[in-house]
């Protein structure tokens, strides 16, 4: 059985004190409501370590919004895989669509990036998808299954195993346009299919693959319902607990 994982991604967003609210919000939701789905947050990383002391009990998984390609040293501004390992994160989002608009984010930074992830035990969770002209020239598949290709296919049958991958196409980030549930599916079956003629059947059968754009609680189920799509990556609907845990009902 694939995990089924319904992830939020909080991007720049919240105060500490709004930070602290809605992971209280979302301990009380999680302490009285058994989900048929992991749940985890990705808040921004300097709430990370208040997240692992609220979710003291693993209820919710904690994970960064990216990493460093470096391990340590000069590099102002970024986060380390052993700075998460140190806290007992989870895991970490890696390739988010802004980080490859604004940050020179691409495949081969991201090949790095999940390898790292990988050696000190986090999940990465691989974020790919086509931008709204590539869709419109007919590359999406292409597009999408190189993506996969650069980043992660270096990586061990064990390896690839470990690693959540999250198709988010460009064009639905953000932006209330939301895939529809066969749009998805289809794309999602083509990326499973790669990794089953890369690695075999078996394995491509355990790769967790979530889909991620406008996602909210009035879409969830029947995109959840797809079944290669195995939960969502949520941003805007995962900053208030009335819609995040919404979504997590769509399981
Ligand atoms: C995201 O940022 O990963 C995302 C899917 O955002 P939104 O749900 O707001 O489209």
């Amino acid at each position: 059985m694939r995990r089924k994982i319904v992830a939020g991604n909080w991007k720049m967003n919240k105060n500490v004190i709004e930070a602290q609210q809605l992971m209280t919000q979302l301990l009380e939701y999680t302490m009285s409501n058994k989900s048929n789905c992991e749940v985890w947050i990705a808040p921004p990383s300097l709430y990370l370590m208040m997240a692992k002391d609220v979710f003291e009990n693993d209820e919710i998984g904690v994970f960064a919004q990216d990493i460093s390609t470096h391990e340590s040293g000069a590099y102002t501004g970024e986060i380390s895989v052993d700075m998460l390992e140190s806290i007992d994160a989870d895991g970490t989002l890696i390739g988010h669509s802004e980080r490859r608009q604004y940050h020179g984010e691409n495949d081969e930074s991201c090949n790095k990036k999940v390898k790292l992830a990988l050696d000190k035990g986090l999940i990465p969770v691989y974020c790919n998808g086509e931008t709204l002209d590539q869709r419109k020239a007919g590359q999406h598949f292409d597009v999408v299954k190189t993506q996969t290709e650069t980043a992660l296919f270096t990586l061990s049958a064990e390896e690839i195993k470990k690693v959540v991958i999250a198709y988010e196409p460009v064009w639905a980030i953000g932006t209330g346009e939301t895939a529809t549930p066969e749009q998805a599916q289809e794309i999602h079956a083509h990326i499973r299919s790669s990794i089953a003629e890369k690695y075999g059947q078996e394995v491509a059968d355990e790769v967790s693959i979530l889909y991620g754009g406008s996602v909210k609680p009035d879409n969830a189920k029947e995109i959840f319902s797809q079944p290669d799509i195995d939960g969502g990556l949520i941003g805007g609907a995962a900053l208030k607990v009335e819609d995040f845990s919404k979504i997590i009902e769509g399981f």
